[in-house]
């Protein structure tokens, strides 16, 4: 899929300086870029026995909730701490300085559930260890992680070994 590459903005050092930020929100806001990123995922997905998409705060649930729509399916928030009003299930997961929290409801996953994850973006793979340690939580199964870009210059994918990592383009950066 090289020729969603073109509806993808590079803004260089945000949020600091070295970091080449991947921006998709100019993606989503194309109205062939999104569709052209949706028929690829919903022919890869469509008959992959999924039971639910879940997408990871904010931009995963854009896509997620997309996708989730053309497999038929609901989709579960996984979420940033503080941000969910039921009971939660928790993960912290390590930053270059210190650490951040994700959080999905109790119950939100059903035991056995296999569930698509999905976020804009893998880089060091940490924010989809982290949600899928939540999925596991939640006695669910991660059937399949799911971004849009993937890093390559950074040891996501060796990170995430034990899953399946699927990715509609990649850039050799990190
Ligand atoms: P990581 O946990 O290192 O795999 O980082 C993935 C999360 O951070 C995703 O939710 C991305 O949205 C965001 N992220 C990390 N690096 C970048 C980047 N270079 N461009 C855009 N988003 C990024």
């Amino acid at each position: 899929m090289e020729e969603l590459k073109a509806y993808i903005r590079n803004i260089p050092d945000f949020p600091k300086p070295g970091i080449q930020f991947k921006d998709v929100t100019t993606l989503f806001q194309d109205k062939e870029g999104f569709k052209k990123a949706l028929d690829a995922l919903e022919a890869r997905f469509k008959n992959e026995g999924f039971d639910a998409v879940a997408g990871i705060e904010s931009r995963g649930f854009i896509l997620g909730a997309a996708l989730a729509d053309r497999l038929g399916l609901g989709i579960v928030l996984v979420r940033k701490k503080g941000k969910l009003p039921g009971e939660t299930l928790s993960q912290t997961y390590a930053l270059e300085y210190g650490t951040d929290e994700l959080q999905v409801h109790v119950g939100a996953i059903q035991k056995g559930q296999k569930i698509l994850l999905v976020d804009d973006l893998l880089a060091t793979g940490g924010t989809f260890e982290a949600a899928a340690k939540l999925v596991e939580a939640s006695q669910g199964t991660v059937g399949a992680l799911l971004c849009i870009i993937e890093l390559t210059g950074l040891p996501g994918r060796e990170l995430l070994k034990n899953y399946r990592v699927e990715s509609l383009i990649t850039y050799d950066e990190g």
